[in-house]
């Protein structure tokens, strides 16, 4: 796709630092390298997001991430634990809107990389649960 880096990246109009490549996904550095061997998985067929992503493809990409996440682990064996994230649209922290996971090697507690989640529990009962529950199992 015109005008999407990641597009660019696989294409090679902009250098990389690649770290694995198939038919299916290009994985490189992030530029920003939170942690030592921050890396991105991208699929080679642009795709904006998780809701965009077809079902055969998003099990092509995710079955790559153990394969690349052991050969972090191969090669900084101090790691001490490994994130993925994804990130789904702008509010999410998409930033660039071509699909792409996040392998964010741990080292420390001291890594510059924190992600916590809240607990609202007391906003929700036994009722409302059942009802979230139904409401998106019915859409599966
Ligand atoms: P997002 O915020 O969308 O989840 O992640 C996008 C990631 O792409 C960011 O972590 C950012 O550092 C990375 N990124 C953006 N532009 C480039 C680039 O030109 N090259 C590389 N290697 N990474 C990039
Ligand atoms: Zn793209």
């Amino acid at each position: 796709m015109d005008n999407c880096i990641f597009c660019k990246i696989i294409k090679r109009d902009i250098p990389s630092y690649k770290v694995y490549e198939d038919e299916i996904v290009y994985a490189f550095l992030d530029i920003t390298q939170v942690t030592k061997g921050h890396t991105l998985i991208i699929p080679k067929e642009h795709v904006t997001d998780i809701f965009e992503i077809n079902d055969t493809l998003a099990g092509q990409v995710f079955a790559r991430v153990p394969k690349i996440a052991r050969a972090i682990e191969k090669a900084f064996p101090d790691i001490q634990g490994l994130n993925i994230v994804n990130n789904n649209r702008e509010l999410a922290y998409q930033s660039v809107f071509h699909s792409h996971i996040h392998l964010i090697p741990r080292f420390s507690v001291e890594d510059d990389f924190d992600i916590t989640f809240g607990n609202n529990m007391e906003k929700y009962n036994q009722t409302m649960m059942n009802e979230i529950a139904g409401k998106i199992s019915a859409e599966v």
